[in-house]
């Protein structure tokens, strides 16, 4: 028999840390802590060995097609299919111009979880969950759009096409000092996280008609959790940025709600 797995990205700490001591608790198969540096990544499964859980770990950089394709080949040569992916890995870059982080925090929390979704997807299996982690900045991004870009990402048939390329438009509206004058939010990583929230929406439209049965994905806030990102001001440890994530990534077979939908504290938001 094979065994079932999970895939958490930006894992080696912070609320993915939390993720993957959740599942390696409560989910039937191999956990794979994914973070960029090897070193990070044996540091926080050695931390998890201290608690008596275990966990494998690859290296992965969102931003880097190559590293993705890698882990693929290795989820593919060793399990043949994935069950649980948590898109967690993300960043909030406060250093530099706004078209600067513009382009870096779209870089990697829209288009860098964009590549995962589109190179590990062929592997789900059917029953598969992915969770993708959002935040309620993307509600705040979106209610501040003006109401013409607003309804541009509302549209209810919106292809990813399109969506990419209002995020490239944000983008380059930023680097200009434009994106306010374009109807766009100010902030480069709300900017980024509505892109991560609609893009689930389009996920699940196309998984509806996938020949796989019972894909369920889910876009997730974790809540305001004490991390580096935060600086550690959040009220919520780690675990408990971790419950909704875990909740929608153990969603039984056959669950038709939540299903493509904004989620924050196990209830679904109705967004926008
Ligand atoms: P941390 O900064 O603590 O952790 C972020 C993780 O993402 C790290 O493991 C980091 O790895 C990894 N990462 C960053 N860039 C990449 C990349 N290019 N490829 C792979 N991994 C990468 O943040 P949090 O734990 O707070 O955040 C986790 C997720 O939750 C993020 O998506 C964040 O936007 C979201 N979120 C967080 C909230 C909060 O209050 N903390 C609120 C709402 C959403 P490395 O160690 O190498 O830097």
């Amino acid at each position: 028999m094979t065994t079932r797995v999970a895939i958490v990205t930006g894992a080696n700490k912070g609320i993915g840390s939390a993720i993957v001591e959740s599942l390696c608790k409560q989910f039937d198969g191999d956990v794979i802590l994914t973070g960029r540096s090897e070193e990070r990544c044996k540091a926080a499964v050695a931390q998890l060995q201290e608690k008596g859980l275990s966990s494998k770990y690859y290296t992965l950089d969102i931003d880097d097609s190559s590293s993705i394709t890698k882990l693929k080949d290795f989820v593919n040569d060793n399990y043949g299919g994935i069950d649980i992916l948590v898109n967690n890995a993300g960043i909030s870059n406060k250093v530099g111009t706004i078209g600067e982080r513009a382009t870096t925090t779209c870089g990697t929390n829209y288009f860098g979880t964009l590549n995962v979704c589109n190179t590990l997807f062929p592997l789900l299996n059917p029953h598969a969950r992915v969770v993708n982690v959002s935040s309620m900045a993307s509600q705040e991004a979106i209610s501040k759009c003006s109401e013409e870009m607003r309804s541009k990402f509302k549209q209810s048939n919106i292809t990813m096409d399109e969506l990419t390329a209002l995020i490239q438009q944000f983008i380059e509206a930023a680097q200009n000092d434009d994106h306010e004058k374009q109807g766009f939010f100010l902030k480069p990583y709300g900017m980024s996280k509505l892109g991560v929230t609609v893009m689930t929406f389009i996920q699940q439209r196309l998984l509806n008609s996938d020949p796989r049965e019972d894909i369920i994905v889910n876009a997730s806030c974790p809540g305001y959790v004490a991390t580096d990102m935060t600086l550690h001001k959040g009220p919520k440890t780690i675990m408990q940025g971790a419950d909704t994530p875990v909740y929608l990534a153990l969603l039984p077979p056959g669950t038709s709600s939540p299903k493509g939908d904004f989620v924050s504290e196990r209830t679904i938001e109705n967004w926008g």
